[in-house]
């Protein structure tokens, strides 16, 4: 198992791309190469002084796949997927990548992610591609926690070296049926996440304009029916869960822009598999907004309860106390 990461390719050094390859380079045989591009040649140098020796530059897409056997790509859209490895002169795929082992974190939409996997499929069929998007966050990919949804089955035989390379970086591995049903998890765990976020946020403000404690609220929900990780961990509602990112004034977390594009793409999944979502129109025009107003912009999407026009200094009034 160890040999076979002796030369990896990491594309993508973004907020999450850059922690997880700053574990695979902390944990791979000290005999492995790491070859990494970015079209950002600032952070693509950094990691490299970082990890001389280690950690070496790439020029394009096209030039990591000639150096390496094994590729991880990690980039915001479905756009950028396809450039990456479909681009005719800089891409993955303009050079031969017969028996490579390509593995895209990207969260995008299964169409794309089957797209590029139906070309490779074509074009180099000893090569095998896996969507593997992650979920946990920027601080669960700091912290090695994240989960990866395997867009393979358990059967499947790449599914040991997967699930190898990706508890390098991250907790727990889901193999999830197969191909592109990695994302459609991923998907319909944001969508979930999303509605959740969306419904405590109008739950604890209708209790708390009638006069409720939300942390009364909050016990109510836990013991009830309502109970659900958003509003426990992750409670909209400043001060009631210390460690919420709310908490800390939405600081910390997921960007409400990322649930907005997460959202959509759920939409768009729902209705190319014929899907009916009442909830789905509505919450995607509620993250948008939450996404272009200044006072939720790049914060926690729980901040969707701000957007509402909840109640964060409810301490004060209730209390007596800030
Ligand atoms: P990011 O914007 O911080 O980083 C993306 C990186 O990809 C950037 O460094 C960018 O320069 C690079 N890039 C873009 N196009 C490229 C190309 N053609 N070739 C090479 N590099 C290119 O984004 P992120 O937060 O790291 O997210 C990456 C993916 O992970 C997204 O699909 C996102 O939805 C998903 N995700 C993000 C989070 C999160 O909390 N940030 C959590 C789970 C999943």
């Amino acid at each position: 198992m160890k040999d076979d990461f002796k030369t990896l390719g990491f594309i993508g050094l973004g907020a999450m791309g850059r922690p997880m390859l700053v574990h695979l380079a902390n944990k791979l045989p000290a005999e492995s190469q790491i070859y990494v591009f970015d079209v950002v040649e600032k952070v693509v140098d950094e990691v490299c002084a970082e990890f001389p020796n280690r950690v070496f530059k790439g020029s394009s897409a096209r030039d990591i796949a000639q150096q390496v056997e094994t590729i991880v790509t990690m980039v915001p859209e479905g756009s950028h997927v396809r450039s990456v490895y479909l681009d005719p002169e800089k891409g993955v795929c303009s050079t031969d990548i017969s028996n490579k082992l390509l593995i895209d974190c990207s969260t995008i939409d299964t169409a794309t992610s089957l797209a590029v996997k139906d070309h490779i499929a074509e074009t180099f069929p000893s090569a095998s591609f896996y969507d593997s998007p992650v979920s946990g966050g920027v601080v669960g990919a700091i912290k090695g926690t994240i989960a990866f949804f395997l867009g393979c089955a358990e059967t499947d035989p790449n599914v040991e070296r997967l699930t190898h390379l990706a508890s390098l970086m991250g907790k727990q591995i889901i193999p999830c049926g197969g191909p592109s049903l990695g994302l459609a998890a991923k998907l319909s765990n944001n969508y979930l996440s999303g509605v959740i976020a969306i419904a405590c946020s109008e739950a604890f403000d209708m209790g708390m304009r009638s006069g409720l404690d939300p942390r009364t609220l909050a016990k109510v929900y836990a013991a009830g029916t309502a109970q659900n990780t958003i509003a426990d961990r992750f409670c909209p509602v400043p001060h009631v869960y210390p460690e919420a990112p709310s908490t800390g004034g939405y600081k910390q977390g997921f960007k409400v822009q990322l649930m907005k594009k997460d959202f959509g793409l759920a939409l768009d999944m729902a209705k190319r598999v014929g899907s009916q979502n009442v909830l789905g129109e509505v919450g995607l025009a509620t993250y948008d907004a939450a996404s272009k107003d200044p006072r939720c912009r790049d914060l926690d999407s729980r901040v969707v309860y701000r957007y509402l026009g909840g109640d964060e200094d409810w301490q004060s009034k209730m209390n007596g106390t800030s």
